[in-house]
This record gives structure tokens, sequence and C-alpha cells, in this order.
């Protein structure tokens, strides 16, 4: 078995990793590059029959539904079979009729943790882990007698801390090369913790309790595990979640009976159609989808009235509809993503201007969706792979003083796993 690299030895964006045994291959991952400025122009990496299909070319797997790791599928051969997650697949078609360069795939198979799969001359074993994307898993891939293991974007400190617990205590043996995730590293000192999503959760409900006005939080609808830990902070400062549309189906299509949804038997959830969302809606003939929301709507008229009562999950341009309802009196806005969107150019930026031009105060509360540097080493040492190949990364060359056996690869080189 051979692998290489696409993008990813240097950079954190843009994953994609081809591998090949006996002439067979997959991808693994097919990502858009942090710094593309749309997708029309940024080409796709150079593996053969990607564009136009190729029966060697066996399929697509996509570790999780982050847009660094499937954003250039839209642009494949539809022919191309791709394969993720159930839940990935699901929350991919919700979002496909809200967010611009997205598609509603078909997965001609499922990733499920524990249970292995076999494409060509690959087998496949997934394995759920702990992540800020929703149905994300690290994969087991065997060829030739040759076995790789690919982190894919993992962390201990969220809501499903334990599947890393139990990766590490019944970690896969006999590794020949590992891939590695080290978004951290550069981003926090070796020896320190990322805040966990329950620390997260006090430090909203205390938040929540001192502000006077509506509490808006801008974090992604898709990093449920933050929805999930920004509704239960809710619940107990007694106020209300409302979401809009995008995110209440986003929701609904995880499929698990444990996520708060506009479903019967949920309290303190309300959904709120933003006016620019409704146009959008009808323009998209999915308008009837809000009657499956009956019961839970909130009008703009109650907004500000509701809105010490109330937290939203927020994103900039819903400030027009609060503004129209007066309903930002006393509000607070909660940044609940990575601090670096904040800076010039970075989808934040616009929001926080706004924030301040308004007098509405601005605070981060956020924890990392990615492993600290000392869960990573914990992974490393109980998987010790021959090799050790760092990926999804600003700061590889920090890997050789944390890791062992640690090989540094470049884009676009076949190596042998
Ligand atoms: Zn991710
Ligand atoms: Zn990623």
């Amino acid at each position: 078995m051979q692998l290489r690299i696409h993008r990813g030895t240097r950079e954190i964006g843009g994953t994609c990793v081809e591998l090949e045994s006996s002439g067979q291959r997959i991808l693994l991952d097919l990502g858009l590059p942090l710094n593309a400025t749309d997708l029309a122009s940024t080409p796709l990496p150079d593996v053969d029959g990607l564009a136009e299909g190729k029966p060697s070319l066996l399929a697509i797997v996509l570790s999780h539904g982050h847009r660094d790791h499937w954003g250039l599928v839209p642009k494949v051969s539809r022919q191309i079979p791709v394969v993720m997650g159930k839940a990935t697949e699901s929350i991919m078609r919700a979002a496909a009729d809200f967010v611009p360069d997205a598609i509603a795939l078909n997965a001609a198979q499922y990733l499920e943790h524990g249970k292995r799969i076999q494409l060509g001359p690959f087998a496949i074993l997934p394995h759920l882990v702990d992540h800020s994307g929703f149905d994300a898993y690290a994969v087991e891939v065997e060829a030739n007698g040759k076995r790789l293991f690919y982190s894919g974007d993992l962390r201990a400190h969220g809501r499903k801390g334990k599947l890393f617990e139990a990766l590490v205590n019944t970690p896969p043996r006999n590794v020949d090369t590992m891939l590695m995730e080290g978004s951290s590293l550069g981003r926090l000192a070796d020896d320190q913790a990322f805040l966990t999503e329950q620390a997260l959760e006090e430090r909203f409900i205390d938040r929540f309790r001192s502000t006077e006005g509506m509490a808006l939080v801008a974090c992604s609808a898709q990093n449920i595990d933050r929805v999930v830990t920004v509704y239960r902070a809710a619940k107990q400062a007694g106020r209300t979640l409302i979401v809009d549309a995008y995110a209440a189906e986003v929701l609904k299509a995880t499929g698990h009976d444990s996520i708060p949804k506009p479903a019967p038997g949920w309290s303190n959830l309300a959904v709120y159609i933003p006016q620019s969302q409704r146009v959008q809606l009808l323009k998209k003939n999915i308008a009837p989808l809000v009657d499956s929301y009956r019961g839970f709507r909130l009008w703009p008229e109650q907004l500000a009235q509701q809105a010490s009562r109330s937290v939203m999950l927020f994103r900039g341009w819903m400030m027009r509809d609060l503004d129209r309802a007066k309903a930002l009196q006393g509000a607070r806005v909660f940044w609940s993503q990575w601090d670096g969107y904040l800076g010039a150019g970075g989808s934040g930026e616009a929001l926080k201007a706004d924030c301040d031009s308004r007098g509405i105060p601005f605070e981060t509360i956020h924890t990392s969706g990615h492993a600290s540097p000392g869960d990573l080493k914990r992974l490393a040492s109980a998987i010790v792979p021959k090799r050790l190949i760092p990926i999804h990364t600003f700061q590889r060359e920090r890997f050789p003083d944390l890791f062992d056996n640690v090989v540094l690869v470049d884009d676009g080189k076949w190596i042998n796993v």
C-alpha cells in the first residue's frame, strides 16, 4: 500500500490523502483549502480520474462533515462512490439548502463505529471519535498486509470524550503508518489543556444569568456538541434557546434522541425564521418544512418581549431582524468559534464591528474542536506507530519534539505505508 498526501502536510485545510494498493485507489477526505476564495476557481488535487471518474478510483471516504474535509466533492464526477457516516450524510443534505457550495450526497456505504467495510483491496475499520463536527471518524485501513491509521479530526475534551479514552485504552495494534492531526500545535502550550464542553456549559450558565436582554451565541449550528452545551446552559439559566430553520433542520438530521430539536417532548426550544430566510425557503421551494415547527414558532412581535428569557443561536445577518423587532435592549453577543475568525477578513470581523458600533458587549466563550498536544501525545504513545506522519497542522516541525518515530513528508509525494 502506498499513500500520498495531496494537501495537509504543512497546513490545516484541503485535507486529501490518496491510498493505492494493487492498482486500486481510494481517497481519504477531499477538503476545501482554508485560503480558497471560491469553489469554482479552486483546482482539484492531482488525482487520476477525479473529475471524470475512473474504475481504479474506488471511492472517496469522508472522515466527517467539515468543509476542510469534503469541500471539493461538488467538483468531482458523481460516478465516484462517496462513503461517510449516516448522520454526516443527513446533516450535509439538510445543510445543502441553506449554505452555499454545498452538496446533497447519497452515500454509497456508511462508516459505522467498529464495522469493517471492504473497498477493493482496502479493509476499513471506522472509529467514531469526539470532535466538534458530529459523526466524525478516525479510520484504520488495511491492505496488502500493511496497516494505516488516520486520525481524522479529533479531541478528548468534548461531550464524547469517552470515545477518545476508549481509543487510547484499546488502540489499534501493529500500525505501520499513522497520519495524525496536529491542529492545536502552535495554538496551545504543550502542557495546557482546553476547557471541556462541560466547563463551557458552566461558564455559559453564569453569563446567561448576568445578561439583561437576549443572549446571542454565535456558533456553528453544525457544532452539535456546542449547540447541546448552549441548550443545556439556556435551560439551567431559565431561558429558551431560539434556533432558525437551518439549525432546526441540522438538529433533526442528527437522528439522535438525546439531541434537542423542535419535536414533541423538548422544552426551552423555539424556532424563529428570520425574514431573509423566509424568502430563501420560498425560493428553494421548501417553505412547507416550517409546518413541522408547529408549536415551536416564535414570531417577530414576540422577540422583544421574550428577549430576557431567551438565548439565540445567532449569525451576524440576524442582527437586522432583532433590530427591527427592538429586541436588542440589554443584549450580549457570545462568540463561540475559533478566535482566528475575528481577525481581518475573517467571518466574525463584521459582526464584531457591528456590535462595537451598536454598543453591544461582545465576548468569546469557546473551546477547541481539536485535541491538546498532551492528548495527542497520549494517542500517539498508545498506538505506537512505526511511523507517525503529521497532517492537518501548521506546525509540523514541532512533531519530532513531542512524538516518537515522526517522519516529515511533502504534499504530492508517494510513500510506502
Ligand atoms: Zn473537523
Ligand atoms: Zn479539519
